[in-house]
């Protein structure tokens, strides 16, 4: 038999310290009823969650007897609160001391006293002090987390401790994804709250005996590189931002002499240095956050097998016919002829945009209508923007649906406007002073700010919602399309122009989407240099920026669509490095075709798990909505999108033949290949002799990822998850995960986010290791880091901050003081594995005499009582374990015993331990019983109260000088208490609970005995029960070894300082020596 079947049998009919230990190993149970939960298909992502909760509930029910631990801080400090059972623990007790138990504890007990004794502290009562229990143990009180951690560290890497525990484990695989990280400087406080949530639930999984795989990853391709000066300027530009960086762009960013030697090769070699070096060290850190991974062989994106799998899915697409080329606007900046990422962009002060007030004559009404056109024939919309040389491009006018539009007439002129006032600010149109000017639609909040900016009247003749507008047609002012008006989004405001947006998909970001939804043309037709091409008609070889805006608006004047030209000061981005404005303009790029693919999709996101649940929505609601997706980067630095362009027709040349021979050279040599190698040798060998008439394309492709369980932050509904499901689907027609969870942000301690300029950005290293100021910002340890990570509700937006922090190191401190006092008191558990296999079950019923430390080394009490402890040590240390696997290795690196697994092997580290198994016989105390302890500790709380108030009034200094009477008109209650007075054992009498010498069930207050105690008071147990209690000095004398007072004291004649109790101890005890040697 080994100890981990044998602890729990000596569980239920102990002392009260007994029961109430139970009631604090209480949390077990509800773990591993988990376990059934967890075992159901998503196994994971609840465990956080239902340990969290489970946590706090059980906690709830002790808490409210104390609120020692300071848990101010809010209900999410779930395991926090769990701490404080441990706490409480150690507080019931009775001879607990300073050093190991949490709080204070107001009466000092003999342990103390045979410390101090021990110590050459001279104390009378040092006779028997080698009789009393001294706890001992080489766990320190101090966790000394930068030494102690990496040496605990060091520990399981040279051990392979991860490994082994897999290999060995029988429980089937577990593999969580990585969703990766750039490979772009130093991690964040998210990264931290990332990798630690997964290597929580990693070795979760592996203490559940599964076969655990981490396989770490870094994207090292979606890596924003800038080159200032001679320093690698690494920024935290958003994904998003990445979209428009093309070849020449990032060349450009680096500096200006080495731009001109750097090919891209060059550029490549330099940027997969760059990454390696940095997934370097962040790996070092994420090691130090205590994460357990195989780091050994991380995956890279760049790697060659991995760049040609994404060939591979890519090609599948593409020959599924998923894959179109488009057009889509990016930033561009004619100055310099490319296009550019949002961190290339700056706005400087005093830009001044020509804008205008431009009108479109309403032509057609929807099919269900409030025929306003029957009532206002000569109707007009009135619209507003800065770049007028964008109205060749319109191609709708968008409203939003919710503001309320008003259908104006023009009624008086101003003198300004009627004279053709002009000056350098502003002009007005022509249509002003024409007879009959159109009745115009404007949003009605601006009705009056036109008034004015026009200089005119306005009279409102109609109002109407915009949702109405939706689908009225009107005339392009230019080449007398007829286009839409439709439902723009929530930038459609009242703060400038008129509530209706020219829309022109092909030079606006929102523009764009608005004309994803509605299919309207991506007209852009302006060239790389800034050039109105053919398609623009009379503006042909205008330059947008110059006279071709100056042409557009002297057109819209004559032909009458023009109310007002003024100049218009704000932010407009320019080319950081020419200095010069740019535009919005449409360029070439793949795209993925969501429709063909989009039912499926909707239909795996059905099975897949979302945790919060709420996620399910936001991917549903994104991938319904998704228009095409933009696949291609202009980047150097990527997987090349594997087509070549004929030279003349640019029709792209892609097939299965040439995918495919593409793949298998990136496979051997990486994508390097592409930009080395010749179009012939790309090329495979049946268009080899008409290399000449193609180049390969510059492009590279958005990354894709496959796995089982994904763990990210929320902002991957829109990102990683989506693109992953799509292109899975797209090409497996599976989801490529099970479950997807997510996480919040973390922000700063008031709920603000992070950033340099606040000054609160909360760095992870410091939190772990210190600031520059150790007194302001201590070194933590990454278990603390690890606790609060445990803390969050990670589900939402989470926080952290100094206070919170130092609450959490409090809670850490605690929790660690409690794992001492059971480590401590289990110093010769060793001899208990006899006690409990020989002892325990032929003196089953046989009560339990003595306590721990006083009730003699070798009794039935202490050692059961110190069963229950080895039973809390295991259970919680194995616990805590994938949450503070520091500390938990630390406890079980000091076991004073050996740990025996229930397959026979000694664990050596506490990950070989497994998961606390479930003890039915613990779950079979009645109910009755457990009700009954509840109103004994409640009583106990009120006892307190009153030997407090008698403290304070000097009649007694500790517990032990008083006897507590109890009266309680409730017969069964009082029934019970005296039988608890009168218990045969020792241990479990009703004095032994509350701290004191003696205590009495008294039948009846009108005694005149009772008018004599000197300290009463009265409660309420469970809000119903009236209770008295009173409290006087005990009776007899006071024994030297455990201090109780006692009536036998002085009737010994051999010891007449001892107690019965205690000469009946000293009388059986082994001498020390002896105990040590066996
Ligand atoms: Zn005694």
């Amino acid at each position: 038999m080994t100890k981990g079947v044998l602890l729990p049998r000596a569980t239920p009919p102990f002392t009260p310290s007994t029961i109430t230990h139970w009631r604090a190993t209480k949390p077990t149970l509800p773990f591993t009823q988990k376990r059934s939960i967890i075992a159901t298909q998503p196994p994971l992502p609840c465990f956080l969650h239902d340990f969290s909760k489970v946590l706090s509930r059980t906690a709830c029910s002790s808490s409210r007897r104390t609120n020692s631990n300071g848990l101010s801080y809010s209900s999410r400090v779930s395991l926090a609160k769990a701490v404080s059972i441990n706490t409480n623990m150690s507080n019931y007790c009775t001879h607990s001391t300073d050093e190991f138990c949490s709080s204070k504890r107001r009466s000092r007990g003999p342990v103390m006293a045979a410390k101090r004794a021990a110590e050459g502290v001279t104390q009378e009562d040092g006779k028997y002090k080698h009789t009393v229990d001294l706890p001992k143990t080489t766990f320190g009180m101090r966790a000394n987390s930068s030494q102690r951690e990496p040496e605990l560290q060091k520990i399981w890497e040279e051990n392979q401790v991860l490994k082994n525990i897999a290999d060995r484990n029988t429980g089937g695989n577990f593999i969580l994804h990585d969703g990766p990280p750039y490979a772009n400087g130093d991690l964040h406080i998210g990264h931290a709250l990332n990798k630690i949530l997964k290597d929580i639930i990693n070795r979760y999984k592996l203490l559940q005996n599964y076969k655990v795989h981490f396989v770490p990853g870094w994207d090292c391709h979606g890596l924003p590189i800038e080159l200032k000066g001679k320093c690698y300027l690494l920024s935290n530009i958003a994904c998003s931002l990445l979209f428009h960086l093309p070849m020449y762009k990032l060349t450009w960013s680096l500096d200006w002499e080495a731009r001109n030697n750097l090919t891209p090769l060059k550029l490549r070699a330099k940027a997969n240095k760059f990454a390696k070096e940095t997934v370097k060290s962040q790996m070092s850190s994420f090691k130090r956050y205590g994460v357990w991974a195989d780091w050994n062989n991380p995956y890279l994106t760049l790697d060659p097998e991995y760049e040609a799998a994404q060939i591979e899915v890519f090609g599948q697409m593409a020959l599924k016919g998923y894959i179109y080329r488009g057009r889509k606007p990016v930033h561009w900046s004619p100055s310099s002829q490319t296009a550019l990422a949002e961190a290339e962009l700056e706005y400087p002060e005093g830009h001044v945009s020509r804008s205008i007030y431009a009108v479109f004559r309403l032509v057609g009404a929807p099919v269900v209508s409030n025929d306003l056109l029957h009532e206002f024939p000569n109707l007009c919309i009135a619209i507003w923007t800065t770049t007028p040389w964008t109205i060749p491009a319109n191609a709708a006018v968008a409203i939003n649906p919710k503001l309320e539009y008003s259908v104006v007439e023009v009624e008086s002129l101003d003198e300004r406007a009627s004279s053709s006032g002009e000056n350098k600010k502003k002009k007005f149109g022509n249509i002003l002073k024409d007879e009959k000017i159109p009745c115009l639609i404007v949003a009605s909040e601006l009705v009056s700010r036109l008034e004015a900016k026009w200089g005119v009247k306005l009279a409102v003749k109609r109002r109407l919602l915009g949702s109405e507008l939706e689908n009225y047609r009107y005339l392009h002012p230019i080449d007398n399309r007829e286009c839409p008006v439709v439902v723009g989004g929530d930038y459609i405001t009242t703060e400038t122009g008129t509530g209706l947006v020219h829309t022109a998909p092909g030079h606006g970001q929102e523009d764009y989407v608005t004309g994803q939804k509605y299919g309207l043309p991506i007209v852009s037709p302006v060239d790389d240099r800034g050039i109105f091409t053919e398609e623009a008609g009379q503006f042909s070889g205008l330059d947008v920026l110059g006279e071709g805006n100056t042409a557009v608006v002297k057109y819209l004047d004559e032909n009458l669509s023009l109310i007002l030209e003024e100049s218009y000061e704000h932010k407009y981005p320019y080319d950081w490095r020419t200095k010069k404005p740019t535009i919005f303009r449409a360029t070439e790029q793949w795209f993925a075709s969501v429709e063909g693919f989009r039912d499926a999709a909707m239909g795996a996101i059905g099975h897949v798990k979302w945790v919060p649940a709420q996620g399910e929505n936001r991917i549903s609601a994104m991938t319904s909505n998704r228009s095409d997706w933009c696949i291609s980067r202009q980047r150097t630095w990527g997987v090349p999108i594997p087509v070549f362009y004929h030279l003349q027709s640019r029709e792209p040349l892609m097939n299965e033949e040439t995918i495919d021979h593409i793949k298998s050279i990136i496979a051997q040599k990486g994508s390097d290949a592409w930009w080395y190698m010749t179009v012939e040798d790309l090329l495979p060998p049946k268009y080899r002799d008409r290399a000449a008439e193609y180049e390969k394309g510059t492009d590279t492709m958005d990354v894709w990822f496959d796995s089982d369980l994904y763990l990210e932050g929320t902002d991957q509904h829109r990102g990683w998850f989506q693109s992953s499901l799509l292109t899975s689907i797209a090409t497996t027609g599976k989801a490529p995960y099970s479950c997807v969870l997510t996480h919040g942000f973390v922000l700063d301690e008031k709920g603000l986010k992070m950033s340099k300029s606040l000054g609160n950005v909360v760095d992870p290293r410091s939190v772990i290791e210190g600031g520059k100021n150790q007194k302001e910002s201590p070194g933590y340890g990454a278990d603390v880091l690890r606790l609060w990570v445990s803390s969050v509700d990670y589900t939402g937006d989470v926080m952290i901050g100094s206070q919170i922090l130092r609450q959490m190191s409090e809670i850490y401190r605690k929790l660690r003081g409690s794992l001492r006092y059971l480590l401590a008191n289990l110093h010769d558990w060793k001899i208990l594995q006899r006690f409990v296999i020989v002892d325990l079950s032929n003196f089953y019923f046989d009560v339990a005499k003595d306590r721990l430390y006083v009730g003699g080394s070798t009794s039935y009490t202490r050692r059961s009582c110190q069963t229950v402890l080895a039973a809390h040590l295991l259970s919680i240390v194995r616990v805590i374990a994938p949450i503070l696997p520091h500390l938990a290795e630390d406890v079980w690196q000091n076991l004073p015993f050996q740990y025996t697994t229930e397959y026979g092997s000694v664990a050596k580290y506490v990950f070989e331990a497994k998961w606390p198994a479930l003890n039915e016989r613990w779950l079979d105390i009645p109910v009755e019983e457990i009700e009954f302890w509840g109103k004994i500790l409640e009583l106990r709380t009120e006892v307190n109260r009153v030997l407090e108030v008698a403290r304070t009034g000097k009649l007694i200094g500790a517990g032990l000088d008083a006897k507590v009477y109890i009266y309680s008109s409730d017969a069964s209650l009082a029934f019970q208490l005296s039988e608890l007075c009168e218990a045969k054992n020792d241990a479990d009498t009703l004095h032994r609970v509350f701290i004191t010498s003696q205590a009495e069930i008294i039948p009846s207050l009108d005694d005149e005995h009772v008018k004599n105690i000197p300290y009463s008071g009265e409660c309420l147990i469970q809000g119903k029960t009236k209770v008295w209690i009173g409290v006087s000095r005990a009776t007899g004398s006071k024994c030297e070894r455990c201090w109780n007072y006692s009536e036998q004291v002085g009737s010994i004649s051999d010891h007449p300082t001892l107690c019965g109790r205690c000469y009946s101890v000293i009388a059986v005890q082994m001498p020390p020596e002896v105990a040590a040697v066996s």
